[in-house]
């Protein structure tokens, strides 16, 4: 393996990523691309598709075309080795086998408003309760599920189900090969290496293309540093660059609020008391959000830099601490969403720097969660 050399400072400490989602509609990819480039995001993590590494692409091209001098953001593509990754199912149901009279939790209960239904009269006319001559129409809107499974047990008749797939490693091979995909993820559930060395196997001729190579899992007990060690062991031979190690406390869930950054940070207190952790960077994820940094901070375990003429809180971080970045998921689109769905519909949600005062509402959100992961002096101080 090649020498990995030392990285940048703002790279891997102090190191803030967004996940546009395993997968999400192609406007709201771009739009989130462009805020949190804006914001200074490292690192913006998305689906192994081609149209939606454009997006994430076009996004990043935007912002730079509005502040030239903004770092670009690595764009990382996430596989998965084996089906039972959920981050990689979506809810999936039929309709028409619903009841016209249910009262739709599923569709209130999607953060991701992946589920759309209306009640239409057998013949085309609409109607809203007649259970006689209606029937639903619609169901979940599989470019933006992203598999969180919330709709899954609110069902009362039990008629959603979970679909897995694996990305086609041959599609992932071609986009390793572009020179604007810099980064790969691998969630792995540490349930056994085979599937993950069958993977790095294929990917063998296009993954040196890459400057880091990411493994997403999650805590899987004391064994979790063997296991690791051996996945470290399968993809060294494999790697050029930087390795990275993402934490996966919690999937999917750092939208529910400060429950869910707790179980995700003892991940991390987890990794910090145990000896023998393999080479390479270590970031949180799964349950990320707002919360976190504070968290990780008080448990001395967040990397951090200092700005010239800002202050950051040296005392309770260091640059020798475990976690050196923070990857957010649901919560960054959350935040970023609410003004994207103010934007009138008449307008559409496709360009947000159309709309100035919904894209500095954005970025105000994004720099709340990217600043303090950053070091940024508070915007209030700067006004
Ligand atoms: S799995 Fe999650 S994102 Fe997908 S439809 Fe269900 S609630 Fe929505
Ligand atoms: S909750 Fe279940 S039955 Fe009701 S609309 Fe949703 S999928 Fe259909």
């Amino acid at each position: 393996m090649a020498a990995v050399p030392v990285p940048p400072p703002p790279l891997l400490a102090s190191h803030a990523a967004v996940r546009a989602a395993a997968s999400a509609d192609a406007a709201d990819v771009r739009n989130l691309s462009l805020v949190y480039t804006l914001a200074g995001v490292d690192c913006i993590d998305c689906a192994a598709d081609a149209s939606v590494v454009g997006a994430v692409n076009e996004g990043i091209d935007v912002a730079a075309s509005i502040i030239p001098a903004v770092q670009r953001p690595w764009v990382m593509v996430s596989v998965n080795d084996d089906c039972r990754d959920l981050h990689f199912r979506k809810a999936e149901f039929d309709p028409e086998d619903c009841p016209l009279d249910c009262s739709k939790p599923c569709e209130k209960v999607c953060p991701a408003e992946a589920i759309s239904l209306e009640s239409v009269m057998v013949g085309g006319a609409h109607t809203q309760s007649d259970p006689l001559h209606g029937k639903l129409k619609g169901g979940v809107l599989p470019e933006r599920c992203y598999g969180c499974g919330r709709c899954l047990p609110v069902c009362p008749y039990d008629r959603i189900r979970a679909v897995s797939y694996v990305r086609d490693p041959t599609t992932t091979s071609e986009l390793l090969k572009r020179n604007d995909v810099d980064a790969i993820e691998i969630h792995t559930t540490g349930k056994g290496t085979d599937t993950f060395n069958t993977l790095l196997n294929s990917l063998r001729e296009s993954i040196n293309n890459v400057k880091l190579v990411a493994v997403s899992m999650p805590d899987i007990g004391e064994s979790t540093v063997d296991f690791m060690n051996a996945l470290y062991a399968i993809m060294e031979p494999h790697i050029q660059g930087y390795n990275l190690w993402q934490l996966d406390g919690r999937p999917m869930s750092g939208d529910i609020g400060r429950g869910a950054t707790r179980e995700t940070v003892s991940f991390a207190i987890h990794m910090a008391s145990m000896s023998e952790r393999p080479p390479g960077f270590y970031q949180l994820a799964g349950g990320t959000n707002s919360y976190t940094i504070d968290f990780l901070k008080k448990a001395g375990l967040f990397q951090s830099r200092t700005f010239p003429g800002t202050e950051t809180s040296e005392t309770i971080c260091s640059q020798e601490a475990l976690i050196g970045g923070i990857a957010y998921g649901g919560y960054a689109r959350k935040i970023i969403g609410r003004t994207l769905r103010k934007i009138p519909a008449q307008f559409g949600r496709v360009r947000i720097e159309d709309h100035p005062e919904h894209l500095l509402e954005a970025l105000q959100e994004a720099l709340s969660l990217v600043g303090p992961v950053k070091g940024y002096p508070a915007l209030s101080s700067l006004l």
